[in-house]
């Protein structure tokens, strides 16, 4: 309650010479001003009976008629303070009781004088001190009662004035000190406790501030992870307690990290404000959209019907919303979302498994359809199964004894002869069977695996080496879990180093996706193999961002074409089109160029009229054991296509992934 100016100038000091606030005056003398009110009334109430059964001889209804008023004005008063009144409104109360204190007094006086009625004007001094909120009509109050004193005892009997003077005067002094001593106390007394309740409501807004910001993501403004998890919880407690199903997305940015590395982390976080403003638009109000960390999203929203489409068409609004265009204040970019779904209709579910089964959505999205939104179904859930055994089983095996190397010859079309081979893992489980690297290469990235598994495939390669040519290149895949952890860039330099073996040899070949998720860690490790005088290779060219700022300003000497345009090139006039403008590309920026899967003479015979070099694919030789690449090498150089049963094996392990 902050007095505005004009009351200011009226605001009376409180203790210590401090000004008080209306506020504490109201506090304090309201309820003084009550009971003072219902004493007054009281006594003439009291004077009022006494007058009539003792009537005076002279003029009594003059008397009667002021006790009267005197009584009536402290009714109303009383009444008047049964509401809040203002500080101003509490000093007009205070002074008319005691104006019909005094007035009664003094009419009395006026009328039949007593010398010891002079007593009433000197006992109405700390009475009207101690009744009145202010110091200003304290002030008033006080030399009236004195000036009447004085003028009652001039009038009446001016012999006894120097006795009533001095009288009058310990009246004052009295006056005063009641005032003083019973303003600052209960001053104090209001002051400590509005102090008190102004600190209680500070700590009240600090604590909910402190939970706002516990709650909220302080660049986007949306609940954070552990709102996003208390509100899972209390939904799947809504689910258990009342049937009622929900619908819970995930949703990860695609290229988030490029945005960042390229326009800087200005750009980035406005992307991701974007991104929380464009969820709420369409999450409504019944939805809950959260960030859980970096570019990851998550919403949770009712459902109403848990029908396939219905689910999927919320996901494609969020997919189409997520792939508009991104206003960055000096750039303009684009953008896409993979999304994840989950109809949680479930009660036996856990948090952990609602999470799991839409994190494995998100996965499957982000893995197969980058940009789309794709739903948890029974299919997902069988390949969520066997993906918790193949994660079971590549913790407890034993990498040196299960996992091997095999070999697929690169082809070069000028000097028509295998010039190198690419190393490719092949895990044979005792438990599983055998196991697609695409499945166990990705599986050991997951589980943080991938570093002591690149580490024994690489030894594995490296020794196989030792006993080939010295004409002949090695190509060895790295992940990108690999170049983003610097002791792992130091464990595969420290092996190719202790095998001997001639650093120009190897080549080391690197995804896309391995420069999407830290760039510049990426462009540290890779500057760091070509300094050791390795070369790069950038692998499944064209499937991701192509992007020209990998080639620019990393020192990559290769782009490997990736075998899907390959495969549809005969069929699909763009698949062709990717194909010859990549070649005309790499001869451009004076790359190597190795196109992947080539199977067919009817390919094979279209990129040489395109100008291919260096050739990759079950035409010149599936993935060999490592004893079958020296007898490669001394059968005849001219392509042939792989002995049938190999390449019909390899395809059928291929396909069944
Ligand atoms: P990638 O590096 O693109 O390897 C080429 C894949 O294409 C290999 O699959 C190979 O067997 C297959 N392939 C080669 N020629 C043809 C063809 O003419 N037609 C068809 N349909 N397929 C062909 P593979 O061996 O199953 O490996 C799959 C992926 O697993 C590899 O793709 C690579 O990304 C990863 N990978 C394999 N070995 C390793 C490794 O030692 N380390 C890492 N980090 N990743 C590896
Ligand atoms: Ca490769
Ligand atoms: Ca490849």
């Amino acid at each position: 309650m902050r007095p505005d100016s004009q009351d200011q100038s009226e605001t009376p000091a409180g203790p210590g010479g401090l000004p008080v606030r209306n506020g504490e005056i109201t506090i304090a003398y309201q309820p003084i001003l009550r009971g003072a009110a219902i004493a007054v009334m009281g006594y003439f109430l009291f004077d009022l009976v006494t007058r009539l059964a003792f009537p005076v001889p002279t003029h009594p209804e003059v008397m009667l008629l002021a006790v009267l008023a005197g009584a009536l004005s402290a009714i109303g008063v009383r009444a008047y303070l049964r509401s809040d009144r203002s500080a101003a409104q509490l000093e007009v109360a205070g002074s008319i009781l005691c104006l019909s204190l005094f007035l009664n007094s003094n009419l009395q006086q006026t009328l039949y004088f007593s010398d010891e009625n002079l007593l009433y004007s000197v006992l109405m001094m700390p009475i009207f001190a101690a009744i009145l909120p202010s110091r200003r009509t304290i002030s008033v109050a006080i030399m009236m009662c004195f000036a009447s004193l004085v003028w009652l005892v001039q009038t009446n009997i001016p012999e006894r004035m120097s006795d009533y003077f001095w009288i009058g005067q310990s009246g004052v002094a009295a006056g005063i000190a009641i005032a003083l001593i019973l303003r600052n106390a209960v001053l104090n007394s209001v002051k400590a406790r509005l102090d008190a309740i102004r600190d209680r409501e500070t700590a009240e807004i600090l604590a909910a501030e402190a939970r706002h910001l516990a709650e909220c993501d302080a660049l986007t403004r949306l609940p954070n992870r552990r709102s996003f998890f208390l509100e899972l919880e209390s939904r799947l407690a809504r689910l258990r307690s009342h049937g009622e199903p929900f619908v819970l997305g995930l949703v990860d940015l695609d290229g988030f990290k490029p945005v960042n590395d390229t326009y800087g982390h200005a750009a980035g976080d406005e992307m991701l404000k974007s991104v929380a403003r464009r969820l709420t638009g369409i999450a409504g109000d019944s939805a809950m959209p959260a960030r859980l960390g970096g570019d990851e999203f998550a919403l949770i929203a009712p459902a109403p019907c848990t029908r396939t489409e219905t689910v999927l068409q919320l996901g494609h609004r969020i997919e189409a919303r997520l792939s508009e265009p991104y206003d960055l204040g000096e750039y303009t970019c684009k953008g896409s979302g993979s999304v994840g779904l989950l109809v949680c209709d479930d009660p036996v579910l856990s948090t952990h498994d609602i999470m799991e089964r839409a994190d494995h959505a998100l996965y499957f999205a982000k893995r197969a359809l980058q940009g789309k939104a794709v739903l948890f179904n029974a299919a997902l859930e069988h390949e969520m199964t066997a993906s918790s055994q193949i994660d079971k089983a590549l913790r407890r095996c034993d990498y040196a004894a299960e996992f091997t190397v095999k070999f697929q010859p690169q082809y070069d079309l000028v000097k028509a002869k295998i010039v190198g081979f690419e190393a490719l893992a092949r895990w044979e489980s005792p438990e599983l069977g055998t196991v697609s690297p695409d499945v166990f290469i990705p599986a050991a990235e997951r589980a943080g695996l991938i570093r002591p598994l690149t580490q024994v495939l690489l030894s594995k390669a490296l020794a196989e080496m030792a006993r080939w040519p010295d004409d002949l290149m090695l190509s060895f895949n790295l992940s990108a879990h690999d170049l983003m952890s610097p002791q792992a860039m130091d464990s595969v330099l420290d092996t190719v180093t202790a095998s001997g073996m001639t650093a120009s040899r190897i080549e080391f070949e690197i995804t896309e996706t391995a420069m999407m998720s830290d760039f510049n860690q990426a462009r540290h490790a890779i500057n760091r193999i070509s300094q050791a005088g390795h070369s790069v290779a950038l692998d499944d060219f064209g499937v991701g961002y192509s992007s020209l700022q990998y080639l620019q300003q990393l020192p990559v000497s290769k782009l490997k074409i990736d075998r899907s345009f390959v495969s549809a090139m005969l069929t699909d006039s763009s698949s062709f089109k990717i194909v010859r403008t990549m070649l005309s590309l790499s001869q451009t920026l004076d790359l190597g160029c190795v196109i992947e899967g080539v199977e067919t003479e009817a390919q094979m015979h279209i990129l040489r009229t395109l100008g291919a070099r260096h050739v990759q694919g079950y035409l010149i030789g599936a993935p060999m054991a490592a004893a079958d690449v020296l007898p490669r090498l001394s059968e005849p150089t001219e392509l042939r296509p792989s002995a049938p049963e190999s390449l019909a094996s390899e395809r059928m392990r291929t396909a069944l992934g």
